[in-house]
């Protein structure tokens, strides 16, 4: 186990699909801000900071998927 596991891949990995999915399309928006997706990721039972929403976003976590680019893409 890593020791610094990303908390926004654990969600993605954990959540049910539809919430999984809900997630991934938040990240993606540019318009919703890293703190309301990790008050939407604490609320669905998976506490989290915007520090690691906006890592995984800008692809700085294991995963590397820079969501800002997929946006521009
Ligand atoms: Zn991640």
């Amino acid at each position: 186990m890593l020791a610094n596991v990303c908390k926004v891949c654990t969600a993605l990995d954990t959540l049910p699909d539809d919430d999984a999915a809900r997630l991934d399309r938040l990240l993606a928006d540019a318009r919703i801000s890293a703190r309301d997706i990790a008050e939407g990721m604490t609320a669905a039972g998976q506490p989290a900071s915007r520090m690691p929403v906006g890592r995984h976003r800008r692809g700085q976590c294991d995963l590397g998927l820079n969501y800002y680019m997929l946006a521009v893409a």
